[in-house]
């Protein structure tokens, strides 16, 4: 049984806002045609704020105001160690507020506090580790003796769009606005229609911090509005998109009559392989948090777990037991391990699949809503042991915490079931033989390995996927690649 937390009343924060806007030019405005929409509390799924639906025309003032600020304003013709000074600052403010950020996160998304005041943290540090890269930034110079110099412009790029997904909305936003500010370029940042409310603080924050006005915009909406005029806006060359597969898919088709720059993070269905000479213990920690934290909403979990036949019954009973004691609570409690699913959509969509799992294998762990919480998003975490390579549960992004585990017998079954899925996010090998671990990182279809450790990034590494998780990839200069253009000047000697 799901050890719970004790049930107490849920607390909204004191400082909710009374409508959410979009900021255009360095304004807060409502919509064109006046429109809004409801944003629910993932604990009541009651409204608790109305926030813009923007709108094509909300798009093109967007636009507008970010293009002038890159024809005309200071910011893509700042020094390199200017712009750093700003982003630095950025950084500072979003950590001297860290505590109200992550409280407003965990109220939006229902994200556990503890996990959502870990993820502000890292949108401070995301600020402030491309506010280093530029200043540290070298470009290539080639020398053909006696015949030529050449060498590399870099150049910021125009407006980028930005679009992005509910399950980290405020540290997932730094992820692009960090690189896309620190080259030089003016944004338009259209955020989850489920999680409008971290993203507001951005304006905010920017203007405190120095940013130019027009530099950052903001239009919130639906991805089939507001989402879906940036991408076929002419004058946005640039979309860094992070969300669905089958999204992205649509994005690409509806971009490449513009032949826009495009960066890709998409889903996961991300395989643990736990070998028998593995620390067994350290396995089962790691990918309990692997695939619970953060609600289970996460593109990286590791939401099937392949285990060596040897040690797998051992492993399911120690599994089942640490699944059962993952503490579900309500968002804001110190001790929530796992909150509230983040829409009531979401999580009909995630009870579906546990309804799917318990007729394509073995129950051992949750299966429902915990005890104790009749209303809300709320999802014990569940675990189905002996699933079948075809089942959907082990080949369909669920995006909860939900987990299938299933044997292997060899190395070669092993890699058969990793990349036997469409996506190729991550994966995650636990094995003490230092051969296999390397032979079979290279032999995995996944865009990022970990070696017996949880996901924990290093921002200077490649971050993408591969086959349907990704398309190019971000993640230290390769985000500054995606930024800016690089101009090739050829002297003759
Ligand atoms: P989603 O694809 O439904 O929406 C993501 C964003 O795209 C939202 O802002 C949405 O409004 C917008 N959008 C939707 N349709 C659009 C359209 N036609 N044109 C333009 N924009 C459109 O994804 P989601 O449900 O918000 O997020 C969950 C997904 O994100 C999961 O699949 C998860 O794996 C993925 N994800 C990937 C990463 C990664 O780095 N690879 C990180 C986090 C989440």
């Amino acid at each position: 049984m799901t050890d719970l937390s004790p049930v107490t009343e849920h607390r909204a924060p004191a400082d909710l806002p009374e409508r959410i806007q979009h900021y255009i030019d360095g304004q807060f405005v409502d919509s064109v045609d006046g429109t809004t929409f409801d944003v629910l509390d993932p604990v009541t799924n009651q409204t608790y704020v109305q926030a813009a639906a923007g709108k094509k025309a909300d798009i093109d003032l967007a636009v507008e105001a970010a293009q002038r600020a890159f024809r005309e304003g200071p910011w893509p013709r700042m020094l390199p160690r200017e712009r750093s000074r700003i982003l630095h600052r950025i950084a500072d403010l979003v950590e001297s507020q860290d505590q109200r950020l992550a409280q407003l996160e965990s109220y939006d998304s229902g994200l556990p506090i503890s996990q959502a005041l870990g993820q502000a943290r890292r949108a401070a540090e995301n600020f402030r580790f491309f506010a280093d890269l530029i200043v540290a930034q070298s470009d290539d110079t080639y020398k053909v003796p006696g015949r030529q110099i050449n060498y590399v412009n870099r150049k910021p790029i125009g407006v980028a769009g930005l679009i992005t997904p509910w399950n980290t909305p405020f540290m997932l936003e730094s992820w692009k606005l960090g690189p896309a500010l620190a080259t030089g370029n003016t944004v338009v940042l259209k955020p989850a229609e489920f999680t409008p409310l971290s993203a507001s603080l951005w304006a905010g924050i920017f203007e405190e911090a120095g940013l130019p006005q027009g530099v950052f915009n903001l239009v919130n909406g639906f991805g089939e509005d507001a989402g879906d005029a940036l991408v076929k806006h002419p004058d946005v060359p640039l979309i860094s998109f992070t969300g669905e597969s089958s999204t992205g898919a649509l994005i690409f088709a509806n971009a490449a009559p513009f032949l826009k720059g495009l960066s890709m993070e998409l889903g996961g269905k991300s395989p643990a392989i736990v070998f028998a000479d593995a620390d067994l213990d350290a396995a089962v920690d790691a990918t309990i948090f692997g695939v619970f934290s953060l609600n289970g909403e996460r593109c990286t979990a590791g939401s099937r777990i392949l285990v060596e036949r040897s040690v797998y019954d051992e492993f399911v009973e120690k599994y089942a037991a640490q699944a059962a004691r993952v503490r579900v609570g309500y968002p804001h409690e110190e001790t929530t391990e796992v909150g509230a699913l983040v829409h009531p959509e979401h999580f009909d969509k995630v009870m579906s699949y546990i309804e799917i799992g318990k007729t394509e294998g073995r129950l051992v762990a949750g299966g429902g809503r915990p005890e104790g919480f009749e209303s809300g998003n709320f999802v014990s975490p569940t675990v189905f042991a002996d699933v079948a390579a075809d089942a959907r549960i082990f080949q369909e992004e669920i995006f909860g915490p939900v987990v299938a585990i299933t044997p292997f017998d060899t190395d070669e079954e092993a890699l058969e079931l990793a990349n036997g899925v469409k996506y190729g996010l991550a994966a995650y090998l636990w094995t003490n033989d230092l051969k296999r671990a390397h032979n079979f990182s290279q032999a995995i279809e996944a865009g990022m390995v970990w070696l017996n450790s949880n996901n924990v990034r290093d921002l200077r590494t490649p971050f993408g996927g591969v086959k349907a998780s990704g398309l190019g990839h971000e993640g230290g200069y390769r985000s500054i690649d995606f930024y800016t253009d690089q101009q090739a000047v050829h002297i003759t000697l």
